[in-house]
């Protein structure tokens, strides 16, 4: 493979730690006991940009996600800290989206001031339901009226803000997931993520399955807030993201578009493409762990690069969550493989019913968003694809895991 041209740039930065543990979650994320290491943690951050900074040599960063865990635990001093750093080691645009997850607790609330001060220009608040009961089931640390105060707050506060909802939660009917897809309408968000709650394995919720929707129920919810989004004037953009025009997520849209992200902290993941070569990175998952390598100059071992019949995959596994599609240029700028490299997966694809294509894109078709796990299966390098599970990541793909 040879890239005519590299990607843009993104940055993301991962948090490990929370109040307490969702049942249903599997990020890389760890119970807070005691006082957080802020300071040391933004130190090895730091050490790891810095260390990394040979690989992106050059490169403007196009837009940075600090997430997590929860990244709102972290005083606003010390994400001045990181931000300042950031912008010192790299050039960064002019107009940077810079986008932190904030959980709606009160405390973090009081916080929101700072976090803006420091830089941040969209908040995204991990809000999941409006209703108390629901918020009880997930195992949430926050009540629906800390959600509302925290939304509020943040419009207050920040150009832009999302809210993060969830659906097909434990005891969950359609007009409750209507109704907290109302509420967020109403406080007046210009972006909404709706995630559907899935039982991942090695989280208490896999272990001990609390009673769900069923898959119609849940497909009726999700077509019904869809429906709702579109009425209030959201672009359906991606499978799990709504925005009103010009409001999308700059960051996910460059995962979605295959762009690069460099991946900082306790096991975040990083794509970093050279002119020959495509490559995965993987920082190491314990926070103790990782903190002792960064600082040691040694966080960034995890390199591995993508083989070239992995790449119509990896690049399908993210261009086909785009609602619209992606322009048919874009997998050879983005491989640096030709597009009849992958003509019969397509024409399969096509034959399935599963995406449309002319001469200028190609997008899935509402049964290839539904099947969104076939359809992507069928990029697969072939002998792989008979006998490998895949895994479907409803999040963006430099967080180890679906939205908090
Ligand atoms: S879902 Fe979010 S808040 Fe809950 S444990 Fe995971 S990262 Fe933390």
């Amino acid at each position: 493979m040879k890239l005519p041209q590299l990607p843009p740039l993104s940055l993301y930065v991962h948090l490990p730690w929370c109040i307490r543990k969702c049942p249903y979650c599997d990020f890389n994320s760890h119970e807070r006991r005691g006082d957080l290491p802020e300071g040391e943690y933004v130190d090895a951050l730091v050490a790891d940009l810095e260390a990394s900074l040979p690989d992106v040599w050059g490169r403007r960063l196009h837009t940075m996600f600090i997430g997590g865990g929860t990244p709102s635990l972290f005083a606003p001093g010390s994400i001045e800290r990181l931000i300042t750093a950031v912008r010192t080691c790299i050039k960064v645009d002019p107009d940077t989206e810079i986008t932190m997850e904030a959980n709606p607790g009160t405390f973090e609330i009081e916080r929101f001031r700072g976090f803006r001060a420091a830089g941040v220009t969209r908040l995204s608040v991990g809000v999941q339901s409006f209703d108390d009961a629901r918020l009880a089931a997930i195992g949430r640390v926050h009540g629906a009226g800390e959600a509302r105060r925290a939304l509020d707050a943040a419009l207050g506060i920040f150009p832009r803000v999302n809210a993060d909802l969830m659906y097909a939660l434990p005891g969950q009917g359609l007009e409750q997931a209507l109704g907290d897809v109302r509420e967020a309408i109403a406080h007046g968000v210009s972006h909404v993520s709706a995630y559907h709650l899935t039982l991942e394995p090695d989280t208490n919720f896999a272990r001990f399955p609390p009673p769900l929707p069923s898959e119609d129920e849940s497909a009726d919810m999700q077509e019904a807030i869809e429906a709702e989004l579109a009425a209030a004037g959201f672009e359906h953009y991606e499978t799990s993201a709504f925005a009103r025009p010009g409001e999308r997520a700059r960051h996910n849209l460059n995962y979605w578009t295959f762009g690069d992200y460099l991946g900082l902290g306790a096991g975040a993941h990083g794509k970093i493409s050279f002119r020959d070569r495509i490559t995965r990175t993987e920082r190491t998952r314990k926070p103790v762990t990782y903190m002792r390598e960064a600082l040691e100059g040694g966080a960034n071992r995890g390199v591995r690069t993508v083989a070239d019949d992995e790449l119509p995959f990896e690049f399908m596994l993210n261009a086909l969550r785009l609602v619209e599609g992606f322009p048919v240029t874009l997998f050879q700028e983005r491989t640096g493989l030709p597009l009849h490299a992958i003509e019969r997966e397509l024409g399969e694809a096509e034959a399935a019913g599963f995406i449309e294509r002319d001469a200028m894109s190609i997008r899935p078709t509402r049964r290839g968003e539904r099947f969104l796990n076939d359809l992507t299966a069928m990029f697969l390098p072939g002998e792989r694809a008979a006998r490998r599970t895949i895994p479907i990541s409803t999040s963006p793909p430099g967080r180890p895991g679906r939205p908090s």
